[in-house]
């Protein structure tokens, strides 16, 4: 099958290793991609968030299936539009995507299916946001409503810093606090059957022991030692399963990857956000144990013909990727310093461009993510710095403790 990938970050890096290393994938193009993609795909230009524009490509390039890595194109309709060409597309329906689009809708959907999640009141004045504070009181959570690329939420003590994000916003979605650890559970679906794939963690804050602002995502790791057995059949059970029913309900089945973002708290799991696409950096780990071909899951997904899928396989062990950023990530990242050492395997490329003297030169906050599988996890860890060391990219930072209370043993549910 030709595969036409669709996206230039990390996630579809990670996506690409796994297309190209599928036997059932002859062809694999990627739009508009980047360096380290290039080693498994042929580029083509795209803006990837105009529908037309890449259902034009699809026909073009004769795809037999189209893959959407990232949420924009998805909200803007760009698997409809291949679909209405008679191209199968993994990935969601704009209206189906719309549970990642808009926090609010999200809300509504948990609410009426019956979906564990905290409490939530969608504000646009000054004096709802004032009264939504209130209610909840300390640690203030207040989300975007809309996209915004994984950095629309502010959790802060700060009264003052809550209702500063909330003018800047305009309407946000305010909610009560969720302690516990935090766990990022990919599903592939049709939009009725469903498999999940193996839960991951991720480090949102940009310092060791979750200092600072949040980020894109600073690190990942797969499988969790410390999940609760049962955690994934539950979370199937509880969101997952009632989420795509509702969907289906509305007429606006959700096919594609849904992404669970869930706290364990005291009570059991509850969702913190869904996302209508794979995660970054958590794809990277995940996808780097996964033994089943990606191609062949991707298109039973996208044809309505997962509940003939056979069960996923995985290799044994653990994955762990540590992301190097930019001088600067996540407020203002400095681009265009040049990179060595990034042209390895296990460096998935976040943000790199080839300069037109050939170098490789960071482009993005996040820059590359080292990744590496191990027999157990401290000895992926272990590896995936190893990469790092490697790497060299004057004034980037890393987190040093990716996966580190995992392996200490000092995660607590
Ligand atoms: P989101 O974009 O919704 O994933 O939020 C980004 C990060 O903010 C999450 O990964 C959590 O670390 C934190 N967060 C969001 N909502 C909550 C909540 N209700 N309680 C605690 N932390 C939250």
């Amino acid at each position: 099958m030709r595969v036409l990938l669709i996206g230039s970050g990390g996630r579809e890096h990670a996506l690409a290793i796994g297309l190209a290393a599928d036997p059932a994938v002859e062809q694999l193009i990627a739009a508009p991609g980047n360096p380290g993609i290039a080693q498994f795909a042929e580029l083509r230009e795209v803006t990837a968030t105009d529908p037309a524009s890449v259902a034009a490509l699809a026909v073009e390039v004769g795809a037999d299936l189209v893959v959407v890595g990232p949420e924009a194109p998805l909200v803007a309709g760009v698997a409809d539009a291949v679909r209405a060409k008679g191209i199968a597309c993994f990935g969601p329906s704009g209206a189906a995507a719309t549970l990642e689009g808009s926090k609010t809708f999200a809300k509504d959907v948990m609410s009426a299916a019956g979906v564990p999640t905290a409490r939530a009141f969608t504000c646009s004045t000054t004096e709802e946001v004032a009264a939504a504070l209130d209610e909840f009181g300390t640690p203030y959570v207040v989300k975007d409503d809309g996209l915004a690329a994984g950095k629309g939420v502010v959790v802060t003590d700060d009264r003052d810093v809550a209702l500063a994000h909330a003018a800047e916003c305009g309407r946000v979605v305010i909610e009560e606090y969720l302690p516990g650890p935090e766990v990022s559970l990919f599903v592939v679906t049709d939009g009725e059957a469903a498999l999940p794939l193996l839960p991951a963690q991720d480090f949102k804050r940009v310092g060791d022991g979750d200092a600072g602002p949040n980020t894109g995502g600073m690190g990942a790791y797969t499988p969790l030692p410390w999940a609760p057995s049962g955690l994934v059949d539950q979370v199937m059970a509880e969101v997952v399963h009632p989420t795509l029913a509702e969907m289906r309900g509305r007429g606006t089945p959700f096919s594609g990857l849904l992404y669970v973002g869930l706290a364990i708290t005291g009570q059991g799991p509850r969702v913190i956000e869904f996302n209508a696409r794979f995660g970054d950096p958590e794809t990277q780990v995940v996808l780097a144990m996964l033994t089943t071909p990606l191609g062949g899951l991707l298109r039973a997904a996208a044809i309505g013909e997962l509940a003939a899928h056979p069960p996923l396989t995985w290799r044994d062990g653990s994955a762990v990727t540590v992301v190097v950023a930019s001088e600067g990530y996540p407020e203002a990242p400095r681009t265009g310093g040049v990179l060595t050492g990034a042209e390895r395997p296990g460096v998935i490329h976040s943000g790199t461009a080839r300069r037109a003297d050939g170098a490789l030169v960071s482009s993005g906050g996040r820059v590359v993510c080292a990744t590496a599988t191990g027999a157990d996890l401290p000895a992926a860890r272990s590896a995936a710095y190893a990469l790092v060391d490697g790497i060299e990219l004057a004034g980037s930072h890393h987190r040093a403790d990716i996966a580190l209370a995992a392996v200490e043993g000092r995660v607590r549910v």
